[in-house]
């Protein structure tokens, strides 16, 4: 297949059903065979297919017939696993780095990691919950300085940290051609060192991360957790680049506090720099997002749909993303427009299937943090070792569930003012007071772990 008429394509197809789009669906598509008699496509799995088939079958032959300058039939069909490595056109555009294979490494080119084009900054929803990781990751981008590093990116999955780290890789490879960007995970790496040792390339690997990367980011560190060699690996490759004024982007899913099992030396030098943390998505920036997404998909939802998909996907962005593709899906498929009776069917199997906090989940986490016995969370008791766990409770509830402030109080023997007020009290120290926030931000950090 001609790489010439790949882009081309690239480029028609993106000016038929415009840049979001093609960045999200079609991007994916990947050429198997073209030749005169027939076009073999592939997908990476079944939904895109689906997806592709049923909405840009029809400019992907029109696109082809345009180029090929007759018509040519088009088959979808999807990728065996061994097509489905990333190397589609969108990785090899000019500017983001493609990573070179190592021997014996195919089967894993599926996690490849790579840039993914369609994380940009101007389309990324800003709200208090992100507000700050935003900030600073476009002035990371911005700056040359590099007197925030390493900056370390931290929250727990689908609220943008990949998403972000991508926005900032791109920005500087946008600006700059000169420097040289590696973006990778803490996984690839790991693997990519231990294929470099079997194959006595070390030195090789230990130059191409000390020496001719001028931009390093690594997703994901967490994973580094009880491997010794790759932190000692990562310690002294960090160490080197920060040294050298090279800037360093890591993403993890926790504080480099609070991730067990790494190394105190590696600890201490990932929160040397900036660190910041993206929270969960308010309601208001929740519907922000989902305006925003529909407005990439072309697609007009009411109001209250907004409202409800709002209100009952609370997780994370990517959960409300594939709340909302599902939603747009099922209409799509049944021919029928988005209506609320239509949004609720079609989301019924999709809160089934993420895990529903309930109000007693969050009662009993609070009791058993705060070793406070549940009795004493809803009795009178207006000692401070209660009310606060109270107000805790409370404040997850409102946070993490769809009920509403009179089941919260009912949970715990409270009215519905006296919730209101509680909360009101805490949410003013929760911006007030550091420590507080500070002591509310491991406390979700470990709910969201045992619950999310
Ligand atoms: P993480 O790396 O933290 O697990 P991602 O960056 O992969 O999360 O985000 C999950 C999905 O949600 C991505 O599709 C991303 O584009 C989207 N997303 C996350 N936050 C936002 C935001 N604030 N605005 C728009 N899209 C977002
Ligand atoms: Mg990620």
């Amino acid at each position: 297949m001609e790489a010439d008429f790949w882009s081309n394509l690239e480029r028609t197809l993106k000016k038929d059903v415009g840049a979001t789009s093609y960045n999200r669906w079609l991007a994916q598509v990947k050429p198997r065979h073209i030749s005169e008699q027939k076009a073999v496509l592939t997908c990476p799995n079944s939904f895109v297919l689906d997806w592709v088939k049923l909405h840009y079958y029809h400019s992907l032959v029109n696109a082809i017939k345009e180029l090929a300058g007759k018509e040519v039939p088009v088959e979808l069909s999807l990728a065996d696993p061994s097509e489905n490595g990333t190397n589609n056109g969108n990785e090899q555009k000019k500017g983001t780095h493609q990573q070179r294979t190592l021997p014996g490494t195919e089967n894993y080119l599926q996690s490849l990691p790579y840039i993914n084009q369609g994380y940009r900054f101007d389309n990324f929803v800003v709200g208090p919950s992100n507000h700050l990781a935003y900030a600073s990751s476009l002035a990371i981008a911005n700056s040359q300085a590099r007197q925030y590093n390493p900056f370390f990116l931290h929250s727990s999955q689908g609220l943008g940290k990949t998403h972000l780290s991508s926005a900032l890789g791109l920005k500087i490879l946008s600006d700059t051609t000169s420097l040289k960007l590696f973006y990778t995970t803490a996984e690839w790496f790991t693997h990519e060192m231990i294929q470099s040792l079997r194959k006595n390339r070390i030195l090789e690997f230990k130059e191409k991360y000390r020496k001719q990367c001028d931009v390093l980011l690594i997703e994901d560190v967490q994973f580094l957790r009880n491997k010794e060699k790759t932190q000692e690996e990562i310690f002294y490759t960090l160490n080197t680049l920060i040294q050298m004024g090279k800037q360093v982007v890591l993403t993890a899913n926790a504080n480099p506090r609070e991730i067990n099992d790494l190394k105190s030396n590696l600890k201490s030098q990932m929160g040397s720099g900036l660190v910041v943390d993206i929270k969960q998505p308010d309601y208001e920036t929740r519907k922000k997002i989902i305006i925003k997404k529909c407005a990439e998909e072309k697609v007009v939802i009411s109001q209250d749909v907004v409202d409800y998909i709002a209100r009952t996907v609370t997780t994370n962005v990517r959960d409300l993303n594939s709340a909302l593709i599902h939603v747009i899906a099922t209409s799509s498929l049944l021919g029928e427009s988005i209506t609320m009776d239509l949004v609720k069917e079609s989301l019924k199997s999709f809160v089934q299937k993420t895990k529903v906090i309930t109000i007693s989940d969050i009662n009993t986490f609070v009791a058993k943090q705060f070793r406070v016995p549940l009795e004493q969370l809803g009795s009178k008791s207006r000692s401070r070792a209660v009310t606060y766990p109270r107000q805790v409770s409370y404040y997850f509830c409102r946070k993490y569930t769809n009920a509403t402030v009179a089941e919260i109080g009912q949970s715990l023997n409270r009215n519905h003012s006296s919730v209101v007020r509680a909360l009101k009290g805490f949410e003013d120290n929760l911006l007030t007071n550091r420590s507080i926030r500070d002591a509310v931000d491991i406390l979700t950090q470990r709910f969201e772990k045992e619950y999310l």
